[in-house]
This record gives C-alpha cells, sequence and structure tokens, in this order.
C-alpha cells in the first residue's frame, strides 16, 4: 500500500500543466488517490491573437477550472498577476505565495517548470520555476516566513516539466490516461484556438501551404491539437517501449536517502 500524497502543481499559465503533465496528474488522482492541488500564477492576458485580455482573463479561469475537474484536481487557484510580466513580482514574494501553499495543503511533491532547464524562453516559466523551487526547498524551515498560518512542511520530490527529452531522465507511461489530458487539455479552448493561430501564422510567415490549418470549421483546432498532442507522447514512449508517454526531471529534494544510502523517495509512476 503505497503512502497518498499530496502533489502541488505550480503553473505560470492556464495550460501549462496539461500540456507536460496531465496525462501524469491522472495518474496521480486516478491510481493513487492523491490530492493534486494547482496553482497558476499568472492571468493568462497575453493567451490569445483575437480576444481582449479583460476577456481572456474570464475565459481562462474559468477553462482552467474545467480542465480541473476532468483531472479531478482538488483546486484549481488562480494568482492574476500579469502574464508576461511576472519578472516584475520580487521573487521572494512569489517564493513566500508558494510555499505558504505547500505549507497549506502539507504538499509532499512539487511539479512545475524546471528552473535549469537550458533554452527556456518564456520569462514566466523561468520564474514560476525558481520560485517553486525555492519554496519546496525550504518550507521545512520554520524561519523562512514565519508568518504562514500552518506550520513548516518539507517538500520531498519534484517533477520538473520537460520541454525536452535531453532536460528529462524520467519518462512516465500515460498510455491509460492520453484520452483524458487531451480532453483537459482541449477544454482550455481559447489557448487551444491560439496555438492553431500561432502555427497557421509560422506556416504564413515560411510561405508553405497547410491545407489542413485553414479554414477549419468549429472542432477543427481540437481534432489537430489532439492530433498533435498524440504524435508528441507517442515519440516520447516509442524508445521506452511505451504507447504514450510524458517526460520530467525528477528531483529528490530532501537529504534523508542522500545520508543514509536509503531509497525511501522515488516515484510512484514507475513501478
Ligand atoms: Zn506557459
Amino acid at each position: 500500500m503505497k503512502r497518498k500524497k499530496t502533489v502541488l502543481a505550480v503553473a505560470a499559465h492556464a495550460d501549462d500543466l496539461e500540456f507536460m503533465a496531465a496525462g501524469t496528474v491522472a495518474r496521480f488522482v486516478d491510481e493513487f488517490d492523491y490530492n493534486v492541488y494547482e496553482y497558476i500564477l499568472t492571468d493568462n492576458s497575453k493567451g490569445s491573437y483575437r480576444l481582449s485580455p479583460q476577456t481572456l482573463i474570464e475565459v481562462s479561469a474559468r477553462e482552467a477550472g474545467e480542465a480541473g475537474v476532468l483531472l479531478g484536481l482538488r483546486e484549481v487557484r488562480l494568482e492574476g498577476y500579469r502574464d508576461g510580466r511576472l519578472n516584475e513580482v520580487h521573487p521572494n514574494v512569489l517564493r513566500d505565495k508558494v510555499m505558504a501553499f505547500i505549507r497549506e495543503v502539507k504538499a509532499d511533491i512539487i511539479m512545475s517548470w524546471d528552473p535549469f532547464a537550458p533554452y527556456e524562453d518564456h520569462p514566466d516559466h523561468r520564474m514560476t520555476g525558481m520560485a517553486a523551487l525555492e519554496a519546496a526547498a525550504f518550507s521545512g524551515n520554520p524561519l523562512f516566513h514565519p508568518g504562514h498560518a500552518n506550520p513548516p512542511r518539507p517538500v520531498t520530490e519534484a517533477y520538473w516539466f520537460a520541454k525536452h527529452p535531453m532536460n528529462a531522465e524520467l519518462f512516465v507511461d500515460i498510455s491509460a490516461t492520453i484520452d483524458k489530458k487531451i480532453a483537459a487539455l482541449l477544454a482550455h479552448d481559447c489557448q487551444m484556438v491560439l496555438t492553431v493561430d500561432a502555427l497557421l501564422q509560422e506556416a504564413q510567415t515560411l510561405g508553405v501551404e497547410l491545407p489542413m490549418l485553414e479554414n477549419l470549421d468549429d472542432n477543427g483546432h481540437k481534432d489537430l491539437i489532439a492530433a498533435g498532442v498524440r504524435r508528441w507522447c507517442a515519440e516520447l514512449g516509442e524508445p521506452r517501449g511505451m504507447a504514450f508517454a510524458e517526460q520530467f526531471r525528477y528531483e529528490k529534494l530532501g537529504m534523508l536517502d542522500r545520508v543514509f544510502g536509503t531509497d525511501f523517495v522515488k516515484p510512484d509512476v514507475i513501478q
């Protein structure tokens, strides 16, 4: 019988978790009965080529809630910092907020963008990952942010999102949850429209004709995203004997195993 763990996933934007980790999160919930919480730090107000920032804030918040229900999350909390401007918030303030959430829910596992991933272009992802790492690394120390309502709580595991296999060493089999991952991703409808708009813009810039990107009907963007995600997750899984996979840099945050040469901390998702 595995210990029931609590997970805090810290995202910069509404659909980060679904793109990078929803298949793994679905396994956490369905297979291990973990409590999973999501914390989205920005207001997603740059996530469209079509909608106004104010409309986007409202629509993306609603869609994030719907995706959270599909995945069985305990809560989706939005902090509402301006999209693309997270680097205007002091790092200690971000750390304070994430650490308070860790202590509130007694998190065992942190998930977020990899704070040390090379070639990460998005400033919000870099800020989010570093805040998550610092908060998780020191949340057991009572002298860090001593004003919190809840007691210190050490986090023992981290699943850092990896965009490239070269930054990953943990590949999680999501063959049983790929459909749920795609359903959760498609719940972020305005973000999926953005993704297809960005693809179309890129194709037009390159002067290449991709008829499947043009004149999409109402559900056309969904079919494209579903096929693209299936292709990506199959590519990750194929060399590892899995139908579909997600990738992470997995890290033990505590010292116990290192000091005693034990193996108490390990990812439940690999048997
Ligand atoms: Zn993002």
